[in-house]
């Protein structure tokens, strides 16, 4: 276990815990962040992010490397490190990672959530190449083309929705003949014009050569198959809060997100939640930075006030 007590431990290194960093260094704080893959999260794989204020156009990729380099020359240490879990102490929190232990005043989970996956060969491939998981990020590229979404959820009736307002037509494939998502959003998706439904229908390949041009479907009642062409696929079968790790620790819903209010407070002193993996409306970019700003001016807060 290294000496040092840090100010604040943050534990993800998405858009949410990359702005935490900046702004606990900023404010002084000594600050160790914590990624187990790559800094950036989910927004590197959106290649064209359109709808961040200031920029009219930025890959997710150079958002994210221009955000850690910001958060590391404002002194933020980083390191690649999964953690496995936080314990309270009297004085001091304890994260427990796959290489050691560390010491803080506060912590922020900002964990991200990961988008459930189909399971298919080419899925990574064509990802930010035809496979999207975010209308509202890469709906734009597809105008005026045929696209379709995957689920039967809220998540794929929303993304049919807004995609149904740009694209020549949406092709919603879900695997049972009736939708999950709720009546009001369904009736609004009945109203649309340009609506194609493949129900009891499970995708079952991702073709294309570089980048996504159909897919093949398998109707689980006829047992047939049909090939789609397409131009892009949205992917909405689920999202799954990598929140298991800190159940112990902080009260997660019913789905897994970590319960805090606007404030990024969680119920437990002295541990905040910042960007996807906590209870929101909106999950986007803009609400994830906008969370890490907050959940870090709360922590320094926190760590002044107990004066620890
Ligand atoms: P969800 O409600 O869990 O729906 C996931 C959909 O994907 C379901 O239709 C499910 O099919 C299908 N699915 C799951 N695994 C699959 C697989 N391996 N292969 C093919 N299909 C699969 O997820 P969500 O739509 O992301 O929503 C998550 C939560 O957030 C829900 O509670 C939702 O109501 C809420 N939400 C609310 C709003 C809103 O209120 N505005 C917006 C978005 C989301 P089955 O139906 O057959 O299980």
């Amino acid at each position: 276990m290294e000496n040092e007590i840090y100010d604040i431990i943050i534990i993800g290194g998405g858009a949410a815990g990359l702005t935490a960093a900046l702004y606990s260094a900023r404010a002084g704080k000594s600050v160790l962040l914590l990624e187990n893959t790559s800094f950036g999260g989910q927004i590197s794989y959106s290649p064209e992010v359109e709808n961040y204020p200031g920029f009219k156009s930025i890959s997710g990729l150079d958002f994210s490397d221009r955000l850690l380099s910001q958060a590391v020359a404002a002194g933020a240490k980083t390191a690649f490190e999964t953690a496995l879990s936080v314990k309270c102490g009297e004085k001091f929190k304890t994260v427990t990672t796959d290489s050691g232990e560390h010491k803080c005043r506060a912590v922020i989970i900002a964990a991200g959530l990961k988008h459930r996956k189909i399971g298919l060969e080419n899925e990574d491939r064509f990802t930010g190449k035809g496979i999207s998981y975010c209308a509202v990020c890469d709906g734009s590229l597809f105008k005026n083309k045929r696209v379709a979404v995957y689920g039967g959820g809220n998540t794929a009736i929303e993304e049919a929705l807004f995609l149904s307002d740009i694209c020549e037509s949406v092709t919603l494939i879900h695997r049972r003949n009736e939708l999950r998502a709720d009546n009001a959003e369904i009736k609004k998706l009945e109203s649309k014009e340009n609506i194609i439904y493949k129900l009891d229908c499970t995708v079952v390949s991702l073709n294309g050569e570089s980048s996504l041009t159909s897919v093949t479907v398998k109707n689980s009642k006829t047992q047939k198959t049909e090939e789609l062409k397409i131009s892009a696929l949205f992917t909405a079968i689920g999202q799954i809060p990598q929140n298991e790790a800190f159940k112990n620790i902080v009260k997660l819903d019913e789905y897994g997100f970590i319960e805090s209010g606007e404030d990024c407070k969680t119920q437990t002193d002295g541990i905040f939640a910042a960007g996807d993996c906590r209870t929101k409306e909106l999950r986007q970019l803009t609400t994830a930075v906008s969370d890490g700003a907050v959940a870090a001016t709360a922590a320094c807060k926190y760590t002044d006030l107990k004066n620890i």
